[in-house]
């Protein structure tokens, strides 16, 4: 092929400005456009004719006006807040966009596109019909209907991409194809293919391959290699699935295919093929793409919205990725987002303060990433380094012994035959996303520690994946449990040694944080104390699918019934699902909207970035309406976020307490094993918010401070500043009642308020209906007669006798086959009444006959025989149900 040059003037003056005449046009395209439409509107099922058509061709806008629109400035997009405050001006990146001719760009990169994109292009006349058809078997033999690749040619796609039309329809797609076959008559294949290059949305902001090449190589569009361009090429069909940097192995996948295609149509050499194969450009994108645009970064807020607005865009609007970007960084829209500027700053303040987090001498390491590139006498080399370190001062000595090594000076940094980029991340990392749970409104989220450098950086808030830890006792455990399984807070549950052998053979015996076991605990002290056991007890009873489907509503996205890892099949409906052992983790942006759907009454409001979106012309683009359902019963919520005030009153969250602001609080703590995550999840009658800490490669921390309390807590104190106090609202339907904290029944005056440890009743609130109807049966009064310290018989003096209060578990804490090493780690095992005591009566006094051992059998009607025998101050001292 010839590839003359092709100035840009000379170009647009072969354009012919006389209108084009429709019935020029329909000579010598209307069988193609007939044959196209009538598949088109057959396949879309819309009636349409001839007249139509015509009408819509004549509405197309002239191939003038369309050139002038392929190349504009471009409108500035503002972000606003809801009070109408601007918050930031949109340019991608067209403030420094160059237009590269087509013999500046290397033949592979736009080969690369070709093939990717338009394999036909050469041939075609701007409609791909071969294509057309492809697509459209595809769509009825895998019965769906969307806009596969191939359908749409490189010269469709500048049309479509260009023209800053926000309706979508049939109609538009028809001026399309026309307008396409009308831009092949005024410009030659090269011209169209330099124009597609200069005007494609490369993602972040990028239009043109020029701007995209210094964005993520750092050099110009002539240096690029061939790996380079297939990376490029890569990314304009989804510039947020294909994204380098964020999604480097959905590009790379891409990117493999364009080599191979490039190899099969003769484009490259087998040589070069490997070549490009075998280079890694990923590892140096990342690092580039973040110095270089560190002087106009965006804050994560904005950086969310614009995705969200993207993907609104392209699901709800139909717009190609390529559109929406393209409207979104140069089509004058009005986003209104959610934030709050002042709990933004709240937030910013803290994470940007070093002293929000441990100290170098207590948990610190200083995570680098350092590219080189030298070009200096022989040597031509690219080198990127990543790794973490003690301190700062250990990575640079890194640094410096690199550049020592291939003997690098001052001089050659500032002659630029060495070229470095740096970006240091301190450890451990943290994430924060604060909310109106009412609405779903984020008004505040940060994505990591320290100033935020670049765009699109990882976003730990929305990104991360991560274990959850006891966090997900609520959510997986007691909140199933009492929604739907009857539990309420006052249900008893053991915490003592517990073992399941699981369906694989495995014996799991879940452990606690604190040493030994506390015994008889109820729900309510099972949250306030984050008890391991408990909650797995619970799951177990309820079972993990149960509080699997209740986790799919609270609107986790990242959890996995089955998936297969590495040959291996993972799942997370497991008795570890409220301990937050998961195969991937959840994010810091879907635990907020969960706990928030706790805090608003049960009912679940997806989060949201944004409220409306308005197009340069002042219609409404977008109009964001959060997704809502109700999740759990009202009185469900209400009884775990009493609980969960205690979490903060007296239990694990004490940290979180605000200092001088006066308002309730509610949250849970949770810290993975070994102490690789740290999270708090809480709020207020008005917020939720949750914080998260841990080191971008999880290991253990030391977790001295709790640092993650106090940003929750410095954080949401803030943003409660000029709000007056408030309290959760009991909604109807609850109700309270006595209960004895060892049973969960109702408590017996007199015996439960007598329990040698203090009083065990408990003013407990209950959803109606759920009252317990029984009164307590693990308290027992008994008679010890102390010089046998056996129970006292009818003989035993009075003075050796001794009423005591004690327990006696309804299901026995010791089984005949299991062992007794952990009795004594057992809290509350010396108030019980030991098994080996019952029907032991004292052999000291009396006859010397030993009184028999009572029948076990025996019905409570001998027994009472035998208590009146005895005369009412007789004990109860045979309070039996021997095992
Ligand atoms: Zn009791
Ligand atoms: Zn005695």
């Amino acid at each position: 092929m010839n590839f003359g040059k092709y100035a840009r003037k000379k170009k647009l003056e072969r354009i012919n400005s006389t209108s084009i005449k429709l019935t020029n046009f329909l000579s010598s395209t209307l069988f193609k456009l007939i044959v196209f439409a009538v598949v088109l509107l057959g396949v879309i099922g819309v009636a349409g004719g001839l007249g139509t058509l015509k009408a819509v061709i004549d509405a197309s806008p002239s191939i003038d006006n369309l050139l002038e629109e392929i190349e504009p400035e471009g409108y500035t997009t503002f972000i606003y807040d809801l009070q109408g405050e601007q918050v930031q001006e949109l340019h991608g990146a067209d403030a420094n966009r160059v237009y590269v001719e087509y013999d500046q760009i290397p033949e592979y990169l736009g080969y690369s596109f070709v093939a990717i994109e338009d394999e036909r292009f050469w041939d075609h006349n701007g409609m791909d019909l071969e294509g057309v058809f492809r697509a459209i078997f595809t769509n009825i033999k895998d019965q769906r209907f969307t806009n596969p690749e191939g359908a749409s040619t490189i010269t469709q796609q500048i049309i479509k991409n260009n023209v800053l039309s926000t309706d979508v329809n049939l109609e538009r797609k028809v001026q399309e194809m026309y307008l396409a076959i009308q831009l092949e008559k005024h410009l030659n294949k090269e011209s169209i293919l330099e124009l597609y290059m200069n005007t494609a949305a490369c993602g972040r902001g990028t239009n043109g391959v020029q701007t995209a090449s210094q964005l993520y190589f750092n050099k110009d569009v002539w240096d690029i290699t061939l790996a380079e361009a297939a990376v490029l090429a890569s990314i304009t069909n989804k510039p947020g699935k294909f994204d380098p940097v964020t999604n480097p192995e959905n590009n790379r996948e891409r990117a493999v295919r364009i080599l191979n295609k490039l190899l099969e149509q003769g484009y490259i050499t087998d040589e070069e093929f490997k070549t490009a194969y075998s280079e890694d450009v990923y590892s140096s994108i990342q690092i580039i793409s973040q110095s270089i645009s560190e002087s106009s970064s965006y804050s994560y807020f904005v950086d969310e919205t614009i995705d969200r607005v993207a993907e609104d865009l392209t699901i709800q609007k139909g717009f190609t990725d390529s559109q929406a970007f393209n409207l979104i960084y140069r089509g004058g829209l009005s986003i209104y987002i959610t934030q709050d500027l002042k709990i933004q700053k709240a937030m910013d303040d803290v994470f940007t303060n070093e002293e929000s987090f441990p100290p170098v001498n207590e948990d610190y390491a200083m995570k680098l990433k350092y590219s080189l590139t030298i070009t200096k006498d022989d040597i031509k080399e690219n080198l990127y380094f990543e790794d973490q370190y003690d301190t700062l001062e250990e990575a640079n000595a890194f640094i410096s012994s690199v550049k020592a090594e291939y003997g690098l000076t001052n001089e050659d940094f500032d002659n630029k035959n060495a070229i470095e980029q740096t970006v240091y991340i301190p450890q451990p990392q943290a994430a924060m996303v604060l909310m109106d749970f009412h609405n779903g409104h984020v008004k505040a989220l940060v994505g990591g520690r320290g100033e935020k450098k670049g765009n699109q950086v990882f976003n730990r808030s929305t990104q991360a994946m991560r274990q959850p830890g006891s966090t997900f006792k609520i959510l997986a455990a007691y909140l199933p449990a009492i929604d739907t399984r009857g539990y309420t807070l006052a249900t008893v549950l053991d915490d003592v040694p517990f073992d399941i052998v699981q369906p694989n053979g495995q014996t799991y015996s879940p452990g606690n944080w604190y040493s030994g076991y506390r015994g008889l605990s109820t729900v309510r002290e099972g949250i306030v104390n984050s008890m391991n056991i408990l909650a797995v007890r619970t799951i177990f009873d309820i079972t993990p699918d149960l509080g699997f489907d209740y986790l799919i509503d609270l609107g986790f996205t990242t959890l996995h019934e089955s998936v297969v890892i590495g040959g291996e099949v993972y799942t997370d409906k497991t008795l570890t699902l409220p301990l937050g052992g998961l195969t991937d983790g959840v994010t810091p942006l879907e635990l907020t909207a969960a706990y928030g759907a706790v805090a608003n009454g049960g009912v679940y409001i997806e989060p949201i970035f944004y409220t409306t979106v308005i197009d340069h012309d002042g219609n409404i683009l977008l109009d964001k309406k959060p997704i809502t359902r109700p999740v759990m019963k009202e009185t469900t919520s209400f009884l775990l976020t009493d609980a969960m005030v205690d979490v903060i009153e007296y239990g694990t969250g004490t940290s979180a307490r605000f200092k001088d602001v006066k308002m309730k609080l509610a949250g849970k703590t949770g810290t993975t094993s070994a102490t690789k995550d740290l999270w708090f999840a809480g709020y207020s009658p008005y917020y939720v918010a949750s914080v998260w800490i841990g080191y971008d490669d999880p290991q253990r921390m030391a977790y001295v401070r709790s640092y993650h309390k106090f940003i929750w807590r410095d954080i949401m104190e803030a943003a409660h500043e000029d709000l007056p106090y408030k309290d959760f609202v009991m909604p109807d339907g609850i109700t309270s009642a006595a209960i004895c904290k060892e049973s969960g029944k109702l408590a017996v005056t007199g015996l439960c308020s007598a329990d040698p440890r203090g009083s065990t009743i408990k003013n407990e609130y209950f959803a109606v209906g759920t009252v317990p109807t029984e009164t307590c049966d693990v308290h027992k009064e008994v008679l010890i007669c102390t010089a046998s310290g056996l129970f006292a018989n009818e003989y035993c003096p009075e003075g050796t006798t001794e009423r005591r209060v004690m327990i006696q578990r309804v299901e026995p804490l010791i089984s005949e086959s299991s062992t007794t090493r952990f009795l004594g780690s057992i809290a509350d095992y010396k108030y019980e009444i030991p098994y080996s005591m019952v029907g032991e009566y004292c052999n000291i006094h009396g006859p010397q006959t030993l009184i028999p051992v009572e029948d076990p059998n025996k019905g409570k009607d001998d027994k009472k025989d035998k208590d009146d025998k005895k005369g009412k101050d007789d004990p109860i001292n045979a309070p039996i149900d021997t095992p």
